[in-house]
């Protein structure tokens, strides 16, 4: 009998869990993964504005995973690329013949800054939005990368949409932005414009004084909040494997780091938002190219770029942000994209199986033709 190729993911996230899930039973399949749920991050934005509870963003990992695909619970400390293995906070060992890193992104800690990554953010943000003391609200992010560049502007629609009656400040660190984000940024500036958000362009926030609710820009101007959501920006925590951008690089189209070690998902530097599609069409580009190399029964694959999200706006509306690394389209508003956007919550759990691949591919498709 042929010996099953082993193949070791590290990160049960949105891109690990679906290679992992992919590959099941074609490949003897490991996953290290430390926590004991799944979290659909998207769902966040859901669950602090009220609309869902924890049990619609959250699921046991194991849950997740297929019954074929092994879970070690624990945290990978170091990865030894050359031998395609790791080494765990327990002492083990693991190694495969192919090496998954899907690690994610790590926010940095800066001027104390609560985001909205971790379902413990999610938390104590629902809290105050649900009951809040002043409605004063500051939202956006610092410069770099950041997860999902469409969420502080969804938090800022879904906050008017919620109290019409509250200041909400949406900061940009960017004058300009990237030109593939041109179409999104026209769109939902428009957006916010017709909702009576505020939007500071250029914004770098330089220093944020929590006991008199200001934030200064590097620029000097001042902005009083009475709650302050920033995103940071990511990065991984294998900082031997960065580059300059504080993410490991690869391929861009085959994601590969090195022959057999692929990085994929948010702990990668493909130049295309940080955004859960783009990890899901990644894991689908590697799976593919381990089997065309262990069965050669298909193509081999290349990852385009494709990234993609979907945002609610109004009270029924939504937008929908497309890119590759070539074009980009920001679509709506329309309903739409709202009950799109909606459904996704329940459509992630089965996507995590490929579930939906049949919607999606043309959907894509169709996006990257028009
Ligand atoms: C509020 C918010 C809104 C968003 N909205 C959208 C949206 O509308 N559309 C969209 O497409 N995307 C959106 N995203 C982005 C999307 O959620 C991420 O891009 C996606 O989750 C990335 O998947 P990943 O597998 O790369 O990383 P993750 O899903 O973050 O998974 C990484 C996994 O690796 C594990 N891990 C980390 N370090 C180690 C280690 N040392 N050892 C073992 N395991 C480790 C972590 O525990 C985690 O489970 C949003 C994100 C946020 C926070």
């Amino acid at each position: 009998m042929i010996k099953m190729k082993k193949l070791l993911v590290i990160g049960g996230g949105n891109a690990g869990t679906l290679i992992a899930n992919l590959l099941a039973g074609k490949l003897d399949v490991t996953v290290i993964e430390p926590n004991e749920y799944h979290l659909y991050q998207p769902g966040l934005v859901d669950y602090i504005i009220g609309e869902v509870d924890e049990s619609k963003i959250s699921m046991p990992i194991r849950s997740v995973l297929k019954s074929k695909v092994k879970w070690i619970k624990s945290k990978v400390t170091k990865i030894l690329v050359d031998d395609r293995a790791v080494l765990t906070e327990r002492g083990e060992r693991y190694e495969g013949d192919y090496l998954v890193i899907a690690t994610g992104g790590q926010n940095k800690s800066l001027f104390n800054l609560k985001g909205y990554h971790t379902l413990d953010d999610g938390r104590s943000i629902r809290e105050i939005i649900k009951n809040p003391k002043g409605k004063n609200f500051v939202i956006g992010s610092m410069p770099g990368i950041i997860k999902c560049p469409a969420a502080p502007w969804e938090i800022s629609f879904l906050l008017k949409n919620k109290y019409p009656e509250a200041n909400v400040t949406l900061i940009i660190p960017a004058k300009q932005p990237p030109s593939l984000q041109v179409p999104m940024f026209n769109l939902f500036s428009k957006m916010a414009s017709v909702l009576g958000i505020k939007v500071l362009r250029g914004f770098v926030i330089n220093s944020v004084d929590y006991e008199n609710k200001i934030i200064t820009s590097i620029e000097g101007e001042r902005v009083n909040f009475d709650h302050l959501i920033i995103d940071t920006p990511i990065s991984t925590t294998f900082n031997e494997l960065a580059d300059n951008s504080g993410l490991i690089p690869v391929d861009r189209e085959t994601l590969t780091f090195k022959d057999g070690v692929f990085v994929i998902g948010d702990a990668n530097n493909t130049p295309t938002p940080k955004t859960g599609a783009a990890a899901h069409f990644q894991a689908e580009v590697v799976a593919n190219n381990i089997l065309y190399e262990i069965e050669g029964n298909r193509d081999k694959d290349r990852y385009k770029g494709d990234a993609m999200c979907a945002v609610y706006s109004g009270p029924r509306d939504g937008a929908l942000v497309w890119l590759n690394y070539n074009r980009s389209k920001a679509l709506g508003p329309s309903p739409i994209y709202y009950y799109m956007k909606k459904y996704f919550t329940n459509l992630y759990w089965s996507s995590l199986h490929g579930g939906i691949d049949i919607l999606l591919k043309p959907m894509v498709y169709s996006l990257s033709k028009s």
